[in-house]
């Protein structure tokens, strides 16, 4: 058996960054900027009013109350208009640009509307720039405003779209095929034979794919046999960057996942010391234009899929993607009725639901059964504890834990 972090860095090792393409807003969500993005115009492009009021020179407050004739009037959009000279205001709404003359707004709150609009009444002195949003205030024309790097979360969107950077350039997302092994498998609703059971890996992985902002391409359900198998994975290398089965890696004698790779892919065949999850499969497959496909063999039972995809494909994917931060973030958190277990020389991966807790810590608790066919625990969870061999952990003992939700 080898550690965890063993297999982890080798999958890692041996995963591509994808090539860049230029993308629309609309559907980078997710990706990674593959280059500098540098600002072409300043945001916001003008000075304009931060709130509803009068743009006024700060001067003529000085002292308050004071009443000054309204010269004109700005909403949002409008052209630049009227000139505040010394001594007047003109009626301004939040975003309208500052009109010559002024240096301040009076905000609507401080003031009375006089006369039917013709004049307003001060209450509040302000000084020059108050309640002025300054051309390039928010981003700078010229500046590098994001790094290349960086995830395109909401907020980095809304910024490219306000600098009118409509297609930046980013990391590929990749496209992933999943395919599920076993003549046993059943992937709908029809009755079933003895023996059957239906099929869950292929329905959980894809999602956690669509999650995680990678392109999915179901493979379908492939039974135990080796040229079907061969031909399901030959062909999805030409259309993806990467496979995903679960199913067939063990030790058992319809094992014909193994049995395919080792003919046909670079393969590493791995027995990890963590419980669940302990056989994995990975290898990269050679594809007609030169691509090195990389082919993440998880274990059958459900658990068991699911947890190796989250340790060992989901990192990996992740650098594909271009993510400097690959893994899900690690904390300490008290395991509040304890986590036992008997030694066996292997980490045990422990389902676990986190809540944060009055102490300002996060506190852990077993979500139920923890067998690798025993899938409802684990949708449960949303943490994963990493018990190491021995007795397990104490009741208020910490333990450290990846936050998986
Ligand atoms: P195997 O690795 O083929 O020996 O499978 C291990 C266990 O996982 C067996 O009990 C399988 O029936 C089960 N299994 C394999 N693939 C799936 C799947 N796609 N959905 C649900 N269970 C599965
Ligand atoms: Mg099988």
């Amino acid at each position: 058996m080898i550690p965890l972090p063993e297999a982890q860095a080798e999958v890692l090792a041996r995963c591509p960054v994808l090539p860049a393409v230029r993308v629309r807003l609309d559907e980078a969500a997710g990706c990674v900027l593959a280059e500098d993005v540098t600002a072409a115009e300043d945001v916001p492009p003008f000075a304009n009013s931060a709130v509803d009021g009068y743009a006024v020179r700060a001067a003529d407050t000085a002292s308050v109350p004071v009443e000054l004739p309204v010269v004109g009037e700005l909403a949002a959009g409008a052209p630049p208009g009227p000139t505040v000279g010394p001594g007047e205001a003109v009626r301004i709404m939040t975003g309208a640009p500052l009109p010559d003359g002024a240096d301040a707004i009076v905000m609507v709150e401080d003031t009375d509307r006089l006369d039917g609009g013709v004049r307003v009444r001060i209450h509040r002195t302000v000084q020059a720039g108050d309640a002025v949003r300054g051309a390039g205030d928010d981003v700078r024309a010229c500046t590098v405003v994001f790094a290349a790097g960086t995830e395109l979360r909401p907020a980095t969107l809304g910024v490219l779209a306000s600098i009118n950077r409509r297609e930046p350039l980013v990391v590929r997302r990749p496209r992933v095929g999943v395919v599920s092994t076993g003549d046993e498998l059943v992937p709908d609703d029809r009755p079933l034979q003895p023996g059957q059971i239906r099929e869950s890996n292929k329905t959980m992985l894809l999602a956690v794919l669509a999650r995680m902002g990678a392109e999915q391409l179901d493979l379908g359900l492939v039974g135990d046999s080796e040229p079907e198998l061969e031909r399901v994975l030959r062909d999805a290398a030409e259309r993806c960057d990467a496979i995903v089965s679960s199913a067939g890696v063990s030790m058992g004698d319809y094992d014909v996942v193994k049995a395919v790779l080792d003919r046909i892919a670079d393969m590493r065949w791995m027995q990890i010391a963590i419980k669940p999850a302990k056989p994995f499969a990975f290898g990269t497959l050679g594809a007609g234009d030169g691509r090195v496909v990389p082919v993440f063999g998880l274990p059958g039972n459900p658990v068991s899929a699911l947890v190796s995809f989250e340790l060992l494909a989901r990192p990996a994917l992740r650098k594909m993607m271009g993510h400097a931060r690959v893994e899900r973030p690690r904390i300490r958190a008290i395991a509040d009725d304890g986590l036992p277990r008997r030694p066996d020389g292997k980490m045990h991966l422990t389902r676990v639901h986190a809540r944060p807790g009055e102490d300002g810590r996060f506190h852990v608790a077993s979500t139920g059964p923890q067998g690798s066919h025993q899938l409802a625990a684990t949708a449960a969870a949303d943490a994963i504890a990493f018990v190491p061999d021995g007795d397990g952990i104490l009741s208020g003992a910490d333990v450290d834990v990846i936050l998986i939700d």
